[in-house]
């Protein structure tokens, strides 16, 4: 079952939400279809303004690369701490041992984007890198420092499958 997340910058209301998680359609069987051949019928849109990536994950799944994980996931850009929704992937390359993850550019200011968690705690929401730590935020819009609940964004709350 797929969540969500909606959340706006306390100070000046610019607001940000997105998917999270997968639903029932994500079987691997429709995975691998979607990742191989993402032009075929039944591959799900995941990637749709990010071609480089498809084309990247196509490749390595075309020589048998195996799949560890996917699902849609939360982003921070690393320059302007703009928050994205995107599609998070872990594979395995055959040839070189290695583990393969998109690597997301911001659609603001090009920066890299990090996959990040987000903590609703009792007066704010906190952002969490990949290792648990906190990473403190700053709105691009207007710099204020605290990222709060978005009551208004119908992404909090949903299940989706
Ligand atoms: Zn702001
Ligand atoms: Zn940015």
């Amino acid at each position: 079952m797929g969540s969500g997340f909606g959340v706006k910058c306390k100070a000046c209301s610019a607001s940000w939400e997105g998917s999270l998680g997968i639903g029932l359609r994500y079987s691997e069987e429709r995975m691998k279809v979607t990742l191989t051949e993402p032009k075929s019928r039944g591959s799900m849109r995941l990637f749709s303004d990010d071609s480089e990536i498809q084309g990247e994950i196509a490749s390595l799944m075309n020589q048998n690369a195996s799949l560890l994980d996917y699902e849609h996931s939360a982003y921070l850009c690393a320059g302007c701490h703009w928050i994205e929704s995107k599609f998070y992937i872990s594979i395995k390359t055959l040839a070189a041992e290695e583990i393969y993850t998109p690597k997301y550019k911001c659609s603001k200011c090009r920066n890299a984007l990090i996959r990040i968690k987000m903590e609703q705690n009792e007066n704010d929401v906190q952002i969490l890198d990949e290792k648990g730590n906190e990473i403190p935020w700053k709105c691009p819009l207007c710099n204020g420092t605290k990222l709060v609940k978005d009551n208004l964004s119908a992404q909090n709350d949903i299940l989706w499958d």
